[in-house]
């Protein structure tokens, strides 16, 4: 029998996980969407806002809001220690070294893109090679297309199996003496498989290469160290981790942001300025040209702090949980087609329901007050190797529940069975 509360089910429920007190810290999910309760199944597009989230944002602008670095005054040290205490805020939450490798940017598109104009300008030319996986977001091909187009260097894909797993003997062929960099994604937004980063690092750094990881849908999900993962960069955005939108970061080593050039001029990222000369603030300054989202940056540390409160091995318990019992269940839908059935997933289910096109799908399950994303998810290479072009993802957060994965199933049952 399904359906009831999420404590009736003891698989997806480990005290002291309470989902009930949680979904309480998070106003929009008491609304309301075609009479029916909100089901937000759009987690990985982005996530919501707990109130601590909301309320942090309300005070700095109460009581902090000014620019930051640059002034004497009582408010530009208040929005400063805000500003710098998230940046230490996150170096523990990543397990970074130092707040110096740190950088605030505004979402994983930008971190990479940042990576892309620093490192890949300096360090990627002729010839060259950079290996990205099958799995990627576009986020994290598009800018090294661009990049090796402009350089004339090359850029190679590890491809998956049929379970949308990465093949790591075919990356290990793909490896030599030439790859400069290897950006790989940590989770994949269209299937939801986790990918063996350790060893991913390990083989790049053997064979000499820098490793870029996008812990975009990674972060909200598991715990993550960069430090003891050895990982070069690290980026994630700030809205899919129950922060604001506009806010993300790269993580970089220290050593080597030290190296790197900026990629943006202008205020805030200098030591001295002549017409002759600019002299650049060290990482992470040198990083972070003008005035920053200072006021969103405050709110991801408040959003990091609400999931450290919550305890990511708490969190991954009760979405292992639940990742299970909606994979079971969308596996009773006859007719209904699951993408990616990696042993190592977390968060995401993809399929695809034959007789509906995906969009039909996402309009039936708003009808019922269901958030879904139907498309291509921003990951069209993955889909095609499936032979898709779309499909319906619901994605999960540590706020949902058994229940509404039963309306969810419900739904697409209903559809399932009016078309065979
Ligand atoms: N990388 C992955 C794996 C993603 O899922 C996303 C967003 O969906 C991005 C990068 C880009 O993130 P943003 O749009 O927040 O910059």
């Amino acid at each position: 029998q399904r359906g009831g509360d999420a404590t009736a089910h003891p698989q997806a429920t480990r005290p002291p996980f309470d989902v009930n007190a949680v979904r309480r810290d998070f106003p929009i999910l008491a609304e309301r969407v075609n009479g029916k309760p909100l089901i937000w199944l759009d987690n990985a597009a982005t996530t919501h806002k707990p109130r601590a989230v909301i309320e942090r944002l309300a005070a700095f602008y109460e009581h902090e809001n000014s620019n930051i670095h640059r002034a004497a005054h009582e408010l530009a040290a208040r929005a400063t220690d805000a500003y710098e205490d998230a940046r230490q805020t996150v170096t523990r939450f990543i397990g970074a070294r130092s707040p110096e490798e740190i950088v605030f940017v505004r979402g994983a598109t930008e971190a990479i893109n940042l990576v892309a104009q620093t490192f890949g300008k300096q360090q990627i030319g002729a010839g060259d090679e950079i290996i990205v996986s099958h799995l990627e977001h576009h986020a994290n091909i598009v800018p090294w297309q661009q990049l090796a187009a402009e350089k004339g260097a090359t850029l190679r894909v590890i491809p998956v199996d049929d379970d949308g797993q990465l093949r790591l003997d075919e990356y290990q062929k793909l490896l030599n003496s030439r790859t400069r960099l290897v950006a790989v994604t940590h989770v994949s937004n269209a299937l939801g498989t986790v990918t063996p980063i350790a060893e991913i690092i390990r083989l790049g750094h053997a064979a000499g290469a820098r490793v870029l990881i996008d812990g975009a849908q990674s972060v909200s999900h598991l715990r993550v160290n960069v430090a003891a993962l050895d990982a070069d960069f690290f980026v994630f955005s700030g809205h899919k981790v129950f922060a604001p939108t506009g806010i993300g970061v790269v993580y970089g080593k220290a050593e080597l942001l030290e190296t790197l050039p900026p990629w943006q001029g202008g205020g805030n990222m200098i030591a001295d300025v002549t017409f002759e000369k600019t002299v650049f603030q060290p990482a992470p300054m040198r990083f972070e040209a003008g005035t920053g989202n200072i006021a969103d940056a405050v709110g991801l540390g408040a959003a990091l702090k609400y999931v450290e409160r919550l305890g990511l091995d708490h969190i991954a318990a009760y979405e292992h949980g639940l990742l299970e019992y909606a994979t079971a269940g969308l596996k009773t839908v006859p007719g209904l087609r699951l993408i990616g059935t990696a042993r190592e997933k977390t968060s995401v289910l993809s399929f695809v329901l034959p007789g509906y096109r995906t969009e039909e799908v996402g309009h039936a399950l708003n009808e019922e007050g269901i958030a879904v994303r139907s498309g291509h998810h921003c990951a069209q290479p993955i889909l095609r190797r499936f032979g898709l072009e779309a499909t319906v993802r619901p994605s999960l957060a540590f706020y949902n529940t058994c229940a509404e994965i039963d309306t969810l199933i419900g739904v697409v049952s209903r559809l399932a069975h009016a078309r065979r």
